[in-house]
């Protein structure tokens, strides 16, 4: 068999002696296509095994069954098609165990039949590679989707949908570790007047450099979204009242304090309004009671007078 693959020589090829020193060495190399040699003990626990895990399942399982020391020298042409039946059982078991295909060849038996077969061999070999492609391509399609889906394309801020799956992951990690995480909300004060005065995309082009200005001033562990419009989150990791309160005051600050340079004529001074809120064992595990502290906060930030942090 292993000189009947080699000869095919468009491929890679490793090989492992025995279905047992095969699976780590699938799972390191991921390849496209398996070939597995039928009857050798394992073999087809090994096509379950590949199939029960989503990362492996993809990998294209090829049975090959070597008939030229076919049981009691039957043949599949056999009178009574007792060889056929018999072989029609082996595939069936391979497909259940999830096989992507079976075939049954005379590998070791000189024939001039070789070459029929192993054009076989090769044309099953590139169903295999073709659906495996496939199969990558929309693996990469997805991805280039998810990174769209969970992205807000003007800030290039992770977006709110992206929030929403990470909040509750967060809190799932801090509370076993017993670990604390906190929220800081965050709105830019009088922003319609920016709209109203310089055109929506004036606006737009604000938001853009005061992003930039919030992710450049976050230490890297702390992950900042669009939640809407002109409100932005925080997750805190790690980050306890004190110092949640502490990170606020200085975005706060740092917003402030120097002018954004929107084109060269025009330097706009923003001011934002904060509500900074700390995870506690009541909250629910999906953070909406923690976001809704944190926007309550905001929110007297905002009737205190605005451009300041609220934080208890
Ligand atoms: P406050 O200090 O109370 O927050 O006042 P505000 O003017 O910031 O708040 P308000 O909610 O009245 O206005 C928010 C504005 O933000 C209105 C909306 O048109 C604008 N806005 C929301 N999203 C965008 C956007 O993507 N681009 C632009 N240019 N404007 C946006
Ligand atoms: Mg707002
Ligand atoms: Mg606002």
């Amino acid at each position: 068999m292993l000189r009947l693959l080699s000869e095919l020589n468009a491929f890679a090829i490793e090989v492992a002696p025995n279905p047992q020193e095969a699976l780590p060495l699938i799972q390191a190399q991921q390849p496209d296509l398996l070939v597995i040699q039928a009857g050798q003990p394992g073999s087809l626990s090994l096509c379950e095994q590949l199939k029960s895990q989503s990362r492996l399942a993809w990998i294209y399982c090829f049975v090959l069954e070597d008939s030229s020391d076919a049981v009691s020298q039957m043949t599949i042409d056999s009178a009574d098609g007792e060889a056929a039946v018999h072989y029609a059982k082996k595939q069936a078991e391979a497909l259940a165990a999830g096989a992507d295909a079976y075939l049954n060849i005379p590998l070791n038996r000189e024939t001039s039949q070789q070459a029929g077969w192993r054009s076989l061999i090769t044309a099953q070999i590139q169903v295999g590679l073709r659906q495996v492609r496939n199969y990558r391509e929309l693996i990469r399609a997805n991805d280039v989707l998810s990174a769209i889906a969970l992205l807000d394309p003007l800030t290039e801020l992770n977006n709110r949908r992206a929030f929403e799956w990470e909040l509750p992951r967060q809190i799932q990690n801090a509370r076993e570790r017993r670990g604390l995480i906190s929220l800081i909300m965050l709105d830019v004060d009088f922003f319609k007047l920016i709209n109203d005065t310089y055109g929506h995309l004036i606006g737009d082009r604000a938001l853009k450099v005061l992003a930039a200005r919030l992710r450049h001033n976050l230490r890297f562990y702390d992950t900042p979204f669009r939640y809407g419009g002109e409100e932005f989150v925080i997750i805190l990791s790690e980050t306890g009242a004190q110092e949640a309160d502490m990170i606020a005051n200085r975005i706060c600050q740092i917003i402030n304090a120097q002018p954004f340079a929107i084109d060269d004529t025009l330097d706009l001074t923003i001011t934002v309004s904060i509500g900074a809120a700390t995870l506690d064992s009541e909250d629910d595990p999906k953070g909406l009671s923690l976001l809704q502290r944190a926007d309550d906060r905001l929110l007297r930030a905002k009737s205190l007078g605005r451009n300041r942090v609220v934080s208890s």
